[in-house]
């Protein structure tokens, strides 16, 4: 394995300090590096004070490979970093021909014949600075190159510093760090209904070992957990090709819970299952008032597949718009398998669908009972084949306990329609 290359990023800007400007460059940087497979070392916040961005500079140097620089490029007084890096490796700032030419042209479009003193300062450059030009603005990004390092000033405008770096510096680093550079490769595997704790036990012989080329992370959220494999290669073929062979070893652990969707959200695989099943969905919401039919609805063309649904808060829309039995009511509760079922069968009756989901249970914080806690969810799904209930007991405060049970619900229809 070649020694990754490293990176230090200096971001400039007494605002960046004092909180006026969310620093937002070093995160955009940080994410660009990474994804060429450039590991992030250091990252350094400086006032605009040219001592302070030698010190950052230097101390960058000492531990990376390559320097990215942002802020202080402009033609203003307390843009200093142009000067402050030149000092620092001994370069003479020149100005370039070029670009005078350049900027007296971008003000002559303007209509300025003159070019003002402190733009002619933008054009001046370190001695033998690669200048990589700035389609966005008028100071452009600098490449200083030395033994060490390479150190690569870009202005701190973000529009200014992103254009520059993917016009120009990332095929500049590209070639500089050719050999040296890994390719990296991503890919996310769906699950929803198990705990991220489960997961990873289930997981445990299967995963790669820490160590490996392909790592896995378990991001977590109330809708479910979404494994990422992330795979380092000389070249992507050969990373795609891990990410093949791991994502083989974990599928067969996760079939219970998998879903495949590229979005991430469940309710693109229950629409494209729907779709390839001719058929329509109804819902009849209880607790999660209404919070099914907007995520179905959220997907643009949802009309092809969802016909609607019946927020059934009240005991009163269960019996008289979904033809719940006042006697399941009275015997089990709003709460309760039977009131579910009904509910499902009622949604698919009174729409005309081929499935119907019915969800009623105890968001809290209030109404919950010894038998019937709070996060006590029924929910089920009916379709000619009949009708499956799930039990859920979730945790979590009201929020979080409708987000389960929806996306319970939602995985329930997806399974009615695999199975
Ligand atoms: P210009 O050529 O426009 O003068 P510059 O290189 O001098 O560019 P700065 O003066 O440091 O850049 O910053 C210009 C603008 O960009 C400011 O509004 C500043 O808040 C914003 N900015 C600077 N650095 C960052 C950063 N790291 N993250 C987000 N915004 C930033
Ligand atoms: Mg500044």
């Amino acid at each position: 394995m070649t020694d990754r290359v490293g990176a230090a990023v200096v971001s400039v800007g007494n605002e960046l300090l004092n909180g006026e400007t969310v620093d937002t460059n070093s995160a955009w940087i940080g994410r660009r590096l990474t994804g060429m497979g450039i590991e992030i070392r250091r990252r350094f916040t400086v006032a605009d004070d040219a001592g302070e961005i030698r010190t950052a500079v230097r101390e960058g140097i000492e531990s990376a490979d390559l320097v990215i620089v942002s802020g202080g490029l402009g033609p203003t007084r307390d843009d200093l970093t142009r000067p402050a890096v030149a000092e620092m490796f001994g370069r003479t700032l020149r100005v370039n021909d070029a670009l005078l030419e350049a900027l007296r042209a971008r003000f002559r479009a303007r209509g300025l014949d003159e070019l003002p003193p402190s733009n002619i300062t933008q054009a001046e450059i370190p001695e033998g600075a690669v200048v990589f030009e700035n389609a966005y603005g008028t100071a452009p990004g600098l490449a200083v190159e030395t033994d060490a390092a390479v150190v690569v000033l870009l202005p701190g405008v973000p529009r200014e510093m992103r254009g520059i770096f993917d016009d120009h510096v990332r095929l500049y680093l590209r070639e500089r760090f050719t050999d040296r550079l890994t390719a990296i490769e991503h890919r996310v595997i769906h699950t929803t209904g198990v705990p991220e704790s489960r997961l990873g036990e289930l997981l445990e012989g299967a995963l790669p070992p820490a160590d490996d080329a392909v790592r896995v992370a378990f991001l977590p959220d109330l809708r479910g957990v979404d494994l990422r494999l992330t795979a380092t290669a000389p070249d992507a073929e050969l990373a795609r090709r891990l990410l093949d062979e791991a994502e083989a070893s974990i599928a067969p652990v996760v079939v219970p819970w998998r879903f495949i969707a590229e979005s991430g959200d469940i309710v693109e695989a229950v629409t494209d299952a729907l779709l390839g099943r001719g058929w329509r969905m109804a819902v009849a919401e209880s607790c999660t008032g209404g919070l099914i039919g907007k995520r179905m609805t959220d997907r643009a063309g949802a009309s092809e597949i969802f016909r609607g649904g019946v927020i059934a808060y009240d005991n009163f829309v269960k019996m008289n718009v979904l033809g719940v039995s006042p006697d399941a009511l009275e015997a089990h509760g709003a709460v309760s398998e039977e009131v579910a079922a009904q509910m499902a069968t009622g949604a698919c009756r009174r729409f005309e669908t081929e499935l119907g989901i019915g969800v009623t249970g105890v968001a809290g914080p209030g109404g919950g009972s010894r038998t019937k806690p709070v996060g006590t969810v029924w929910i089920a799904s009916a379709h000619e084949g009949g009708v499956v209930t799930e039990l859920h007991r979730f945790v979590g405060d009201r929020r979080a306990v409708r987000e389960r049970a929806a996306q319970a619900a939602l995985a329930l229809a997806l399974g009615a329609l695999q199975g």
